[in-house]
């Protein structure tokens, strides 16, 4: 059967008088994984989310697909071990968004490739069948050769070598709306824009959630069995709807940690490998990743007390991020050449009794916990681990009589909306990144009309089909959630992007009718989008 993605049948379905087995608060990749093995289970589900899909954390990942091999040097074989298996499930289930990517790590000290080599060969048996290929040792010719822009002589010395080793890369807004596609496609209700603002409760437990329409303002009550709470750093706030009026609050979960990118130029670092800086100065791991045409730099791990939805890059964060790069690239990008600078949240899980105030030290493992009162509330993890925390969480909550009990592994080779094998991911973005959905673009108005295309290499990017295919498939509602997330022109050029905000409106305006304020979201991205260029002020001090 066919379900509409239109937004007045979805409100319609969510109104309709029935009682859900599952209620999910949050569409990001934890939410929407949860959503989605659910109802492979056969489990009838809702999901609600406030803003759009991935607008919160999982849009603003480094967006590797990865084991972590800074948990492997940290001894978390464990953790390291589940993520290559998670990492094997998302190439394969949706292989155009994620692919294989080759990383090198550059050795300017005769030890490091010894050392780091090493433990790469460990990650690889680790990996075992599911490796994506060998690590070896390169000569520092090799290493150049395949890194071009990487520095033979610098401040660190004379390149003695290097290591190349293989992981995972994706397009995590693209690949969280596949799978909120997918749910909706087996019969999930997945809305966006819609708030959980209340839970009900009846005689102290959670039967459901009361939703907020962020577009209408209309309220609706959704009944059900059990409600996850998957809201990310947002956590605590929905924990603190399930307190009794007088029930003094509880101790936040969550301890936030600022992440933040910065995007060159393919220039900067031509050639199809990624750079991995083992150590840099503060001890930390920093990434130069080639992602839809552009140079992904990143990233920092800042402690930060306000949940912002957009919150600000410190000062201190950019000029780490260009200072660390500039030791390794023989152009040492500069804040000029910065386009694009986005910020995330880790929803890292606070030690009880610890003040949160080292992140890097807490731990990137999940954590589920059942209140009480039934309500489910799962956070912490990583992205490359959605599926495994969705299956926890059903585990959690079919023992606690929850749900009925359905068996797992629905959704470990369980393919999403268009799966087929597109091109590398370090490309720039087009067509190739809707798979075999592009035969569905094709068939639109506008699929010749290129409203945007890569700079550096010409390359056709946007197009007014592109932007239909949003609204008509894709659940986009607002300027924003095609600039963004649809296609991610707000991440890798955010002047480019503010350009195309009003031709884009124009666009949607004739999918969406009259009530869609065309002005009013357009502006609204162009404010937005200021955001994300280094001319905006950055705060101060940590
Ligand atoms: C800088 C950085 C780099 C990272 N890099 C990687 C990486 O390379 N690889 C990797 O595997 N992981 C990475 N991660 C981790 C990964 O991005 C996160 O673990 C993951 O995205 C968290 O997803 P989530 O669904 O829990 O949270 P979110 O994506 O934040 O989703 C929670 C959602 O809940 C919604 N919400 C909140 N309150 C309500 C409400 N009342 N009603 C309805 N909806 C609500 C929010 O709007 C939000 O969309 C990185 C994280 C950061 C910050």
């Amino acid at each position: 059967m066919q379900h509409s993605t239109a937004r007045a049948d979805l409100w319609a379905r969510l109104q309709a008088p029935r009682e859900w087995d599952l209620a999910v608060i949050g569409g990001g990749a934890t939410g929407l994984g949860v959503a989605l093995d659910a109802v492979a289970r056969g489990l009838s589900v809702v999901l609600v989310e406030s803003h759009d899909f991935a607008a919160g954390t999982s849009s603003r990942a480094t967006k590797l697909a990865h084991g972590g091999v800074r948990y492997l040097a940290q001894g978390d074989v464990g953790l390291v071990h589940e993520a290559l298996h998670e990492r094997a499930a998302i190439l394969a289930n949706a292989p155009h968004v994620a692919q294989r990517l080759a990383f090198v790590m550059p050795g300017y000290q005769w030890w490091e490739n010894a050392f780091y080599g090493a433990g790469l060969k460990a990650y690889d048996a680790l990996a075992g069948r599911q490796g994506l290929g060998a690590t070896e040792w390169l000569s520092a010719s090799r290493a150049l050769q395949l890194m071009p822009g990487v520095r033979g002589h610098g401040p660190l010395g004379t390149l003695k070598g290097g290591v190349r080793y293989w992981d995972g890369q994706f397009d995590d807004a693209r690949l969280a709306l596949l799978l909120a596609r997918t749910a909706l496609a087996r019969g999930a209700l997945v809305l966006n824009h819609c708030e959980a603002v209340a839970l009900l409760r009846e005689k102290g437990q959670v039967r459901g959630l009361r939703v907020q329409d962020a577009e209408t303002g209309q309220h609706a009550d959704v009944r059900a069995h059990c409600v996850v709470n998957a809201a990310g750093v947002w956590v605590d706030a929905v924990r603190d709807m399930d307190r009794e009026a007088d029930a003094p609050t509880r101790a936040p979960l969550v301890a936030p940690s600022q992440g933040v990118h910065l995007v060159v130029d393919r220039s900067f670092m031509p050639g199809g490998h990624a750079l991995l800086v083992p150590r840099t100065v503060d001890g930390r791991v920093l990434f130069a990743v080639p992602w839809l045409g552009k140079t992904i730099l990143g990233t920092t791990d800042t402690p930060r007390a306000d949940l912002a939805r957009e919150p600000a890059p410190f000062a201190e964060e950019i000029a780490f991020i260009l200072r660390e790069a500039g030791r390794y690239l023989a152009r040492a990008p500069q804040r000029a050449d910065v386009r694009s600078v986005w910020v995330g949240l880790r929803p890292l899980v606070k030690q009880q009794g610890g003040d949160g105030h080292d992140t890097k030290a807490l731990s990137r493992e999940h954590t589920v916990i059942v209140a009480r009162s039934g309500l489910v509330t799962v956070t912490g993890g990583k992205w490359t681990t959605y599926r495994a925390m969705a299956e926890d969480v059903l585990d959690r909550a079919m023992t606690r009589g929850l749900l009925p009990r359905r068996p797992a592994g629905a959704t470990v080779r369980l393919p999403l909306l268009g799966a087929a094998p597109g091109r590398p991911l370090s490309e720039p973005p087009g067509e190739h990144l809707y798979g075999s959905e592009a035969a569905l673009l094709h068939a639109l108005p506008g699929a010749a009309h290129w409203l945007w295309r890569d700079a550096e290499s010409g390359h056709p990017g946007l197009s007014e089909a592109m932007v239909r295919f949003a609204v008509r498939h894709e659940l986009a509602r607002q300027v924003e959630d095609v600039l963004a997330r649809r296609c991610r022109l707000l991440f890798l050029d955010a002047a480019a992007a503010a350009q195309l905000a009003e031709p884009v409106a124009q666009i949607m305006a004739e999918e969406l009718g009259p009530d869609f304020d065309a002005a009013a979201s357009a502006q609204r991205f162009v404010a937005l989008a200021q955001g994300y260029g280094l001319a905006s002020p950055t705060s101060s001090s940590t």
